[in-house]
């Protein structure tokens, strides 16, 4: 059984609470977190008067199940019909009206190209530049990116074209050292049941973009947002990127029907990622219309200028040329789904 404690209830009432339910002789803990209060019931004899807690000041509710999504939840904060605007760098927001591009490679390479694609997606529209500096490659023998180097790049290609610089964090120790250099700290899907790292990226202040575990349902999803929103960091973008199907055609199914479930059971701002979605290039673009047209907040595609040779996920890299095409056709879209680009 839970004590969840009202949004405006301080310490001294939980410590009442606490207190009361001593007196019925329940021990109980305190779950400490910034999003909710709560007090979990461990051992429940025969003099617990569940009235009495239920009266007690700014106790909110007193469930008997397990605690429910709550801060990643729709009416958290008591703003229903609003999704959560989310900093993205100087230059916008994901969640509002106006839906938010990231591109970029899927890793760092070199200076050159890095600075390349960041001028042409700049240039196309894009809010923010993707690019992995630390890689969670399947294979160990696969390349696993340049680190601080690819960092330090990524902040020049930041001071160049003004993109918010959005990159992944693989473990707690990093977080701070890719902090300095990105707008928002990317957890991957391979990551996204790692609760050390969702409560390190979680108490500290750049917004999170967390992608779906390729095994995840939609309320494993949610609680892994509730880990970085109960650690401090209500800033999470959820990012749809496709699970793991039987299907052979595709790298991954992309599960658009998560992208206006999510809108109805949670304020947070969800974008997709057509590109590790499907894996195949020739699919991105129709996905990423797909997307817009079921309510998506923005996308996550990875560009390159010569896909045939990058060093990871060529094979569901847009060409530049083919990312302009794509930026220039959802300009139309997004206006028949009232958004705007
Ligand atoms: C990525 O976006 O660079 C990435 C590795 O994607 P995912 O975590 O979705 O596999
Ligand atoms: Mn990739």
């Amino acid at each position: 059984m839970i004590v969840v404690m009202d949004r405006r209830s301080s310490r001294e009432h939980v410590d009442h609470v606490v207190a009361l339910l001593d007196e019925m002789g329940v021990r109980a803990h305190v779950i400490n977190g910034t999003a909710h209060r709560m007090v979990e019931l461990l051992e429940v004899g025969g003099r617990f008067d569940r009235g009495r807690v239920e009266r007690a000041p700014m106790v909110d509710k007193v469930l008997d199940g397990p605690v429910p999504i709550l801060a990643a939840g729709r009416t958290a904060g008591g703003e229903a019909d609003r999704t959560i605007e989310v900093p993205l760098g100087r230059r916008g927001v994901i969640g509002g009206r106006k839906l938010g591009v990231i591109a970029g490679p899927c890793s760092v390479e070199s200076e050159d190209r890095l600075m390349e694609v960041a001028a042409a997606v700049a240039s196309a529209g894009a809010v923010g530049l993707r690019g992995g500096a630390f890689k969670p490659r399947t294979s160990p023998y696969s390349f696993q990116g340049h680190e601080d180097r690819a960092l330090e790049m990524l902040a020049r290609a930041r001071e160049a074209t003004g993109l918010a610089i959005v990159t992944e964090v693989t473990c707690p120790e990093q977080v701070r050292r890719v902090q300095p250099y990105a707008d928002v700290l990317q957890v991957g899907s391979r990551n996204m049941h790692n609760s050390a790292l969702l409560k390190a990226v979680g108490g500290q202040e750049r917004p999170v973009l967390l992608k779906r575990g390729w095994c995840a349902s939609l309320e494993e999803f949610l609680f892994a947002a509730e880990y970085v929103m109960h650690a401090g960091n209500g800033n999470v973008i959820l990012c749809e990127r496709g699970i793991r199907s039987y299907e052979a055609y595709v790298r991954n199914t992309l599960a658009l029907a998560v992208v206006p479930e999510v809108k109805r059971v949670s304020n947070l701002p969800i974008i997709v990622d057509p590109s590790h979605g499907t894996g195949r290039a020739h699919l991105v673009t129709p996905m990423s219309r797909a997307a817009v047209a079921c309510g998506a907040d923005g996308l996550l595609v990875e560009v390159h200028t010569a896909p045939d040779q990058a060093w990871s996920d060529g094979q569901q890299s847009l060409r530049v040329d083919e990312f302009q095409a794509l930026m220039k056709g959802l300009g139309p879209l997004a206006d028949v789904c009232g958004r705007t680009l």
